[in-house]
C-alpha cells in the first residue's frame, strides 16, 4: 500500500506477513524514480513491479530492506559502501551476524530459506552525503551506523522528511543484534537524526511518525540505558554471557523461541562490549562482574 508523505514522496507501508519480517519502503517520483528498500513483503509486489524505478538504494545489508531487489531488474542498484560485502557475499552475511560465533546455525538456516536470500551485484556504492538529484527532489544519505556498520537514513531536507530506516523508534528500542553492530556508534546516530529537526519521519518498522519527534528519538535512546542498569545490577555478581543471556534483559520480545535466544545472546555480546570499553565491567575465565 502507498501512502503519500508529499505530492512526489510516498511511503510503501510492508505487507505483514506471518514468519517473515517485513519493512516499509519510502518511494519518490519525479523526473527519476528512487526507491529506498526492498522488503516490503508479498503483497506489495504486483503494484510495486510496474513502476519504473532509476535507482533502487539498500539502507543496510538485513534481508528485511534487500529481500526484493530483484523485482527491479532495470533499476541501477546502489548499496552502502560499508554494507556492501553483506548484500554481495552469503559469507560476509553469516560473519557479520555472527551466526557461527555464537550458535545460531538454526537461525541462519531459517533465513535463508524463509527470506529467499541471494547475492547481488553490488556496482553502484554510495557513503556519507552522497545525493541523489531527482528533478525537485534531492535525496540526501547519512552514515548512521550502529544497527549496523552501513547502516544508512536519508533525510530529504527541503520537505524536512527523514527515512529512518532501521533507527525505528519502535517502543522496543534500538536493536544490535549482530556481532558487527555498535551500541555507541547506535547512541550517536540517534543524536544525529533527532538534532536535524524533521518534520517527518518515516520509520522501517512502524509507519509515518508527524507527532512528538523529539520525545520519540529520546524515549528510544533511553531504552539502551535502562537495558544497562538492569544488566549491571545483575552483574553484581559474576555471570556467564548465556547466563546473562536467560534473563532477557535486552530483546525479550521475539516470539520464535529460537529466533529469542540468539539474538539475545547478540544483544548481550554487543551490550558488553560498550560496558566493558567503558570500564564499567570486567571479564573473567568467561564470567562477566560489574566495577561500578
Ligand atoms: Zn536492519
Ligand atoms: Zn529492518
Amino acid at each position: 500500500m502507498l501512502i503519500p508523505v508529499t505530492d512526489r514522496i510516498k511511503m510503501v507501508k510492508a505487507a505483514n506477513e506471518t514468519g517473515l519480517l517485513v519493512a516499509n519502503s519510502l518511494l519518490v517520483e519525479d523526473e527519476q524514480t528512487l526507491l529506498i528498500d526492498a522488503g516490503f513483503g508479498h503483497g506489495n509486489v504486483d503494484t510495486l513491479r510496474d513502476i519504473p524505478v532509476d535507482y533502487l538504494v539498500n539502507s543496510h545489508f538485513h534481508e528485511d530492506h534487500v529481500m526484493f531487489n530483484w523485482l527491479f531488474p532495470r533499476a541501477q542498484l546502489f548499496v552502502p559502501l560499508e554494507d556492501a560485502e553483506g548484500i554481495s557475499s552469503r559469507q560476509a552475511y553469516i560473519d557479520w551476524y555472527g551466526f557461527q560465533i555464537l550458535d545460531g546455525q538454526s537461525v541462519q538456516d531459517w533465513i535463508f530459506a524463509a527470506f529467499d536470500w541471494r547475492e547481488y551485484h553490488t556496482d553502484n556504492l554510495f557513503t556519507e552525503g552522497h545525493k541523489w538529484e531527482l528533478g525537485n527532489t534531492t535525496v540526501q544519505a547519512l552514515h548512521t551506523p550502529g544497527h549496523t556498520q552501513g547502516h544508512y537514513a536519508f533525510w530529504l531536507e527541503k520537505e524536512r522528511v527523514l527515512f529512518a530506516a532501521d533507527v525505528a523508534l519502535t517502543p522496543t528500542g534500538p536493536w544490535y543484534g549482530n556481532i558487527t553492530s555498535d551500541v555507541d556508534d547506535f547512541i550517536a546516530s540517534i543524536k544525529r537524526l533527532k538534532a536535524l529537526k524533521p518534520q517527518v519521519v518515516v520509520s522501517a518498522h512502524r509507519s509515518l511518525i508527524e507527532k512528538n519527534i523529539d520525545q520519540q528519538f529520546d524515549r528510544y535512546l533511553e531504552v539502551i540505558f535502562e537495558r544497562e542498569e538492569k544488566l549491571l545490577a545483575y552483574l553484581q555478581k559474576a555471570h556467564t554471557l548465556e547466563e546473562i543471556a536467560a534473563q532477557k534483559f535486552l530483546y525479550g520480545y521475539q516470539p520464535a523461541e529460537i529466533v529469542q535466544g540468539f539474538f539475545e545472546r547478540v544483544h548481550v555480546y554487543t551490550h558488553l562490549r560498550r560496558l566493558r570499553n567503558l570500564g564499567w565491567v570486567e571479564e573473567q575465565n568467561g564470567r562477566y562482574r560489574s566495577t561500578r
